[in-house]
């Protein structure tokens, strides 16, 4: 990719309305731009970071046996009505009437949906379990938005659903779930931890949350050395004040603050008893349809990566979440053919190994490309001037050193792809 087709939107200064660095660098870099309060446009270097972690997301529920399928944005508000939580979710649900007077919803999540697509497949215990997942757009009336794509109103979430004819099966593959968030989250190389928490809004009998280690994090937890522990909200609902600084002091828990990226709920039969989901079991008795389902906020790890890895110059993206592996800057190309020739060689010959690059063809000054990548956090930069055009090599720096390294093309591309 070069940059005069794939444009690169930084800004000199940071945002002075931003209050956490993540949505500093977010603006600042041109991942994003606001378009009104809780909404966002990703511009292509940002969406490039979302399609890596839905990639990753992708690639580990594939493996479990979850398959991808795309739900309305926009739901009826009949099976909200019919699982009572048109009147019990308040003022975050978005209601709206259309021109026949219908009353609909934006969607902030999916279980009535997905309740009623599966009470019209699926009526016996032989076509299950099942696993489903989808990867969109959601919507939330948040009382205050705010941190940039963190607390958003308009957000990318992927959540799957899963059904089965017993409690034994959902139990099985709850943990499934549980470990196939662990490996997403570690894939992501995000510091993280998980916690019991409250079903909310959601219901059912048990969750879990998945929350990533920042100070600027909503949530408090209270961990033990390892790291394991529960939602504050959670601790407070379950004990007594009294008993619950026992239990710190006693424990020796740590309170941290979380952002919470991930949450998975045993449903149970909530919403196949409030909708009516029957199947017929091998007895030809029936029973309600037990079912989980697993959240991750796709838009809201982006800003939580960024919490964990910047530095004074920006962003510092770990490996699999970079946008590009490696950005080689041109100076004076513009101005000089011998260095274009010689650039769009080397372009050519990293892209032949398989390098995902950008390729800075900018008629900028060296000093202000850098500190552009730099913001943006790729973690390898190559550089080429007139000096590396006549000695047949290329100056190598990576984002997190200062010093730069000369070497012969051969070296670099064994060096990169090993890291
Ligand atoms: P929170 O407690 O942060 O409001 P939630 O518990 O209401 O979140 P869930 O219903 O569990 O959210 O949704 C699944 C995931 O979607 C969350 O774990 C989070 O990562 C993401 N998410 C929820 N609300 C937002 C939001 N307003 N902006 C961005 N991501 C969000
Ligand atoms: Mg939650």
């Amino acid at each position: 990719m070069k940059v005069s087709t794939f444009p690169i939107f930084t800004l000199k200064d940071a945002p002075a309305d931003a209050e956490i660095i993540s949505h500093k660098l977010m603006i600042q870099s041109g991942m994003i731009r606001k378009l009104s309060s809780g909404q966002y446009s990703w511009l292509p270097i940002g969406l490039k970071v979302i399609s890596k972690i839905e990639n990753i997301i992708r690639n580990e529920l594939n493996a479990i046996g979850c398959r991808e399928i795309l739900m309305p944005f926009i739901q009826p508000a009949e099976l909200w009505k019919e699982s009572g939580r048109w009147d019990q979710y308040g003022p975050e649900l978005l209601r709206f009437k259309d021109r026949n007077d219908r009353d609909f919803c934006f969607g902030p999540t999916f279980e009535e949906v997905i309740t009623d697509l599966i009470r019209n497949e699926v009526s016996s215990y032989k076509q299950l379990p099942l696993n489903l997942f989808q990867i969109s757009t959601k919507f939330r009336d948040e009382i205050r938005p705010r941190f940039g794509v963190m607390r958003a109103r308009e957000f990318i979430m992927k959540d799957a659903y899963s059904f089965h004819s017993n409690q034994k099966c959902l139990d099985e593959t709850y943990d499934i779930y549980k470990l196939a968030y662990t490996n997403i989250f570690k894939k992501l190389m995000l510091d993280f931890t998980i916690v019991d928490a409250d079903s909310g809004n959601i219901g059912g009998s048990k969750s879990n949350e998945f929350h990533v280690i920042a100070d600027t994090g909503e949530d408090d937890l209270l961990l033990d050395e390892s790291l394991n522990g529960m939602n504050l909200e959670i601790a407070k609902i379950k004990y007594s004040e009294d008993d619950l600084n026992k239990i710190i002091k006693k424990s020796g828990l740590i309170h941290k603050k979380g952002i919470e990226v991930g949450h998975i709920f045993k449903l149970g039969k909530k919403y196949s008893e409030s909708m009516k989901a029957k199947i017929t079991l091998k007895d030809s008795s029936m029973t309600n349809i037990f079912m989980g389902c697993y959240g991750i906020g796709v838009t809201r790890i982006v800003a939580a990566a960024i919490e964990q890895n910047h530095d004074d110059s920006g962003i510092v993206w770990p490996q699999s979440l970079s946008p590009f592996q490696v950005v080689l800057i041109e100076i004076d190309g513009a101005k000089n053919e011998q260095v274009r020739m010689y650039s769009q060689k080397i372009y050519n010959e990293l892209c032949a190994s398989n390098i995902d690059i950008i390729y800075d063809d900018r008629d900028l000054k060296m000093g202000s490309k850098i500190k552009d990548w730099e913001l943006l956090g790729i973690p390898h930069m190559i550089i080429i001037g007139k000096k590396e055009t006549e000695n047949n090599n290329v100056v190598y720096k990576s984002r997190l050193s200062k010093d730069k390294k000369e070497f012969a093309l051969d070296k670099l591309i064994e060096k990169i792809s090993k890291s």
